[in-house]
């Protein structure tokens, strides 16, 4: 008898049945209000009616028509749509399956261009799990250690992470650029540095949004130097900050984008995106994959658009994330740290929530935010944590959650911090 390899660990016990909106059922027909959004890629909930309508009619039309065989008109039509909301001068784009696969495909596409070898990342960056991925991810040990040696030509450089240093944001922002230069003038030269690669809101790195001097700071680095800016925006796009993509907020002005999670509700579809001058730079033929582009994932990613633009998801994810950071500062003001450990800070943007645990002394406090954790799972409220200690509980709802579902969300919250917290 096979058994499942403990190497996976499990956030919750959840065996879940079926889910439906913002709600998991598991087997015994409890409701779970799911603010994990299965690591935030079920942006229209679970199995929103019109995606899996989309699904179900590929599915027994074409399901795998694999496309540097022959072209599929999901895959046209996708491209034409995402054509419509991609960053200006992004017209240029190709698809793989999961968002490590796309960042490997904008390594492999910013090296061709620039015929450089070399990548800047940002501390705290989570970039993915296939070794190149793995090379550029700084967000905790797990994701590197033990199956080395990564991959070479990655230089680090801070991240604007004020409540790390415990400076304010603007003077994040100056180390951090600074340092920045001192890299470049140190480590990886300009002429060996091909991209800088970062995310609009360190996501596993424990929900720390970057800033509009940080990113205009990356554009004009990159513009004096001829080096690429990619933004990954794999957690943060298709909406999920409350602007579609979450270097908007910062006014970043990427050379590639890489997408992935939210853009297909749960059906595995990612994408690079570039100007075609870019990547007309890349070989023919050194891209590509078996699944890259699968029909059904197509399908689904155009009712995802559909469903986004129709609902207007982008603004609700503003309007409840605003009342989600409000509702986790209020708790955060009654479990400040003191005699004992507490709740240090409450950041994020739009529907991408973190509150950060920490000790009595300050430092993070991983121990207590998965007890909270637990505590809100209990109380059916699921719930994922992160940063390099998993000392952040971060809430990543579904784009369609309501008023009052982010009402119920956060009295379920303030009752698993009320348990765990003296
Ligand atoms: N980049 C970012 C910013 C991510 O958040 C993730 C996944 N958490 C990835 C890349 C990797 O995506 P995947 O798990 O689909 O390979």
């Amino acid at each position: 008898m096979a058994t499942l390899s403990p190497v996976l660990k499990q956030a919750t016990p959840v065996l879940a049945a079926r889910g439906e909106g913002v709600y998991v059922y598991d087997e015994a027909g409890r409701a779970h209000l799911d603010f994990t959004a299965g690591i935030g890629v079920t942006s229209t909930g679970h199995c929103h009616p019109r995606v899996v309508e989309a699904a179900q009619r590929q599915v027994a039309t074409l399901v795998h028509g694999q496309y540097t065989t022959v072209m599929h008109r999901p895959l046209l039509t996708l491209t034409e749509r995402l054509g419509e909301v991609l960053p200006a001068g992004l017209d240029s784009l190709f698809y793989v399956n999961s968002g490590s696969e796309a960042v490997e495909a904008a390594m492999r596409l910013a090296r061709q261009a620039t015929g450089r070898p070399n990548i800047v990342v940002f501390q705290g960056s989570f970039h993915g799990r296939t070794i190149g991925a793995a090379s550029l991810t700084t967000s905790a040990s797990k994701y590197r250690s033990g199956f080395g040696p990564l991959m070479p030509g990655v230089a680090i450089a801070p991240f604007p992470d004020a409540f790390h240093y415990g400076w304010d944001e603007e003077t994040a922002t100056r180390f951090a650029l600074r340092e920045l230069d001192q890299v470049l003038a140190t480590v990886s030269a300009p002429a060996d540095t091909a991209a800088f690669f970062v995310e609009p809101v360190l996501g596993e790195g424990g929900y720390v949004p970057a800033n509009t001097t940080f990113l205009r700071g990356l554009r004009e680095r990159a513009d004096r130097h001829g080096i690429l800016l990619v933004l990954d925006e794999v957690q943060t796009g298709f909406g999920r900050t409350g602007m579609f993509w979450g270097h908007e907020h910062f006014a970043g002005r990427p050379d590639i984008v890489v997408t992935a999670k939210g853009l297909a509700s749960g059906f595995p579809l990612s994408a690079i995106a570039a100007p075609t001058a870019l990547m007309e730079k890349a070989w023919p033929g050194s891209q590509g994959g078996t699944y890259g582009g699968n029909a059904v994932a197509c399908a689904a990613a155009i009712a995802t658009l559909d469903v986004i633009q129709d609902e207007k998801l982008v603004e609700n994810a503003a309007e409840r994330g605003k009342e989600l950071l409000a509702g986790l500062r209020e708790v955060a003001a009654r479990h400040a740290p003191g005699s004992g450990p507490g709740i240090g800070d409450v950041r994020g943007l739009g529907l991408m929530a973190g509150s950060e645990f920490v000790t009595a002394e300050g430092e993070p406090d991983g121990a207590t935010a998965s007890r909270v954790q637990a505590a809100a799972s209990r109380r059916g409220l699921l719930l994922l944590t992160c940063g390099a200690q998993g000392q952040v509980v971060r809430m990543i709802p579904p784009l369609v959650v309501t008023a009052d579902q982010v009402r119920e969300g956060l009295g379920l919250w303030a009752e698993a911090v009320a348990e765990t917290l003296p």
